[in-house]
């Protein structure tokens, strides 16, 4: 989905109406919140899941969430430190949340820059941003060389394809720009576009030749591997349900056992707020992802895809879409959900999103008309409503780390805030920690009101998006 157009403003909405009557952001958990199950293609490689915290322990550093923030900051942590004495505390299992059903695909930029120059009096901003990224990717490709272990990864690039053409001037200025700031991004018209995507359908597109695709559970695996060896413990099935700040922070796991640590980070992304943390900035968006059954070599031949990168679309409901190597195509995008109360549980029709998607597909592709699908699965987005994922330290005495809400980009940005986050710990440098997006808070303009606002903005704002969407394709 595109975070830019998506709950941008949701909280100026009904903000207004809202603010004189909202209370302050007390930390307030739901100690007793569940989660779905990860349903998704990619949860059939899950390893085999560690045993719970069964004892009161003191740490150097708890982190909370085993997803890829998670699991990167502890890899990161030990890597700059071996001496740091680092666990981390996982609800179900490592990979449960988005980082295990995400749409496989490994974007460079951060949301609020994706082909926007977001500070155009600065725009020197967005080449810095987009070279950490680009940098960041070249140290998942080391540690996945490292690990000797695969994860499907592949790094030759990504389109952001166009459809309307009266966005084409916008795209074809925007590259003109970045190729001068040394981004090396192409613009591609529309018979480019379609001899290298096999779809008629777009009008143009930009191919980066940073980025492509990875397996989310095989990368979940070696990241879990790897941090182990470094001597990481890693508790699974062990829920954070409390955190009492204090020069020592004291967390209640599964309402049973206590961890005493001197710094924690919290890596819980859209499941945040149900700690009591970002109840005003951040919101969990419910979205779908599909797999086709392995296409036949016909199929492949008549759809010609033949650069078989991946790629993602310019509505605001973005679909994106990976060919993989054993031939099967996972899809997603094209429509997501607020739920009331912040509601991590899906209660959507995941037969009729099954519906859209197949339209959606063979829409690019009419020879695919009789294709099949494998899995569709739900996972959740954490969104903000200025698009800027949040990194910083928070708390009295400055021990409670975090990083989260990537608006649904992610996968790189994501292992990047682990090292930025492992960085500023041990005192070195990364970069990111200089840019304006670290400890970015900007007040109300990033305030989301409480319910019923929230609920009611965030539907206005989808419908009228969709509306606009539906247009588009039209
Ligand atoms: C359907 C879908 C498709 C996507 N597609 C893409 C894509 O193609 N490319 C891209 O770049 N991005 C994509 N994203 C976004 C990307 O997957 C996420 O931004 C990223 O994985 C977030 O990682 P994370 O570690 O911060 O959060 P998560 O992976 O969600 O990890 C948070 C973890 O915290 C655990 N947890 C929660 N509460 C507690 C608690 N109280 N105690 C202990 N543990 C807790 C959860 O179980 C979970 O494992 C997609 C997301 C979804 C949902």
């Amino acid at each position: 989905m595109n975070r830019r157009k998506f709950i941008k403003s949701a909280g100026y909405t009904v903000g207004g109406i809202a603010i004189a009557s909202a209370s302050s952001p007390l930390i307030f958990p739901d100690k007793n919140a569940t989660f779905d199950p990860n349903n998704s293609f990619w949860a059939n490689e899950f390893l085999l899941v560690n045993p719970s915290l069964k004892e009161n322990i003191k740490v150097d550093i708890a982190i909370i969430g085993g997803g890829y923030t998670g699991l990167s900051s502890a890899y990161h942590l030990k890597k700059y430190n071996p001496n740091l004495n680092v666990i981390i505390l996982e609800a179900k299992q490592v990979g449960h949340g988005a980082s295990g059903r995400h749409g496989g695909m490994l974007l460079p930029q951060p949301p609020t820059e994706s082909f926007e120059i977001y500070d155009t009096e600065n725009p020197v901003l967005h080449q810095q941003t987009y070279e950490l990224t680009v940098k960041n990717i070249n140290k998942i490709k080391e540690l996945v060389a490292q690990s000797g272990l695969d994860c499907d990864l592949k790094t030759d690039g990504y389109c952001h394809t166009i459809i309307e053409e009266e966005d084409i001037a916008y795209y074809k200025k925007y590259v003109e720009t970045v190729n001068k700031l040394g981004m090396p991004l192409e613009f591609w018209n529309e018979d480019q576009t379609s001899e290298a995507l096999g779809t008629e359908y777009y009008s143009a597109s930009v191919y980066d030749p940073n980025g492509g695709s990875l397996h989310a559970v095989k990368f979940i695996n070696i990241l879990k591997k790897t941090a182990q060896d470094l001597g990481v413990i890693i508790y699974e099935n062990s829920m954070v349900n409390e955190i009492v700040e204090g020069e020592k922070i004291d967390l209640l796991i599964n309402n049973s056992f206590k961890v005493t640590a001197s710094k924690i980070i919290i890596a819980t992304n859209a499941y945040t707020s149900k700690l009591g943390y970002f109840k005003t900035r951040i919101i969990p968006v419910h979205a779908q992802t599909a797999v086709t059954k392995p296409l036949t070599d016909k199929q492949i031949e008549e759809m010609g895809w033949n650069s078989r990168l991946p790629f993602y679309d310019s509505r605001n409901y973005l679909m994106h879409l990976v060919l993989r190597d054993d031939n099967r195509i996972v899809i997603g995008g094209g429509d997501a959900d607020y739920s009331f109360r912040s509601n991590l549980h899906y209660s959507g029709d995941l037969n009729k999103v099954l519906d859209m998607t197949k339209l959606e597909l063979t829409r690019l592709y009419p020879s695919l008309k009789n294709i099949e699908f494998e899995n569709i699965w739900n996972g959740l987005l954490c969104m903000t409503s200025d698009d800027v994922p949040r990194i910083g330290v928070k708390g009295k005495y400055n021990n409670i780390y975090f990083g989260l809400a990537y608006n649904g980009q992610g996968v790189n940005m994501s292992f990047m805030f682990g090292d930025v986050l492992a960085s500023v710990i041990n005192n070195k440098t990364h970069g990111w920690e200089n840019t304006m997006y670290y400890n970015f808070d900007d007040g109300l303009n990033s305030y989301i009101p409480p319910e019923p606002f929230r609920w009611l903005g965030s539907s206005l704002l989808m419908k009228f998006y969709k509306r606009k969407d539906k247009k588009m394709i039209e």
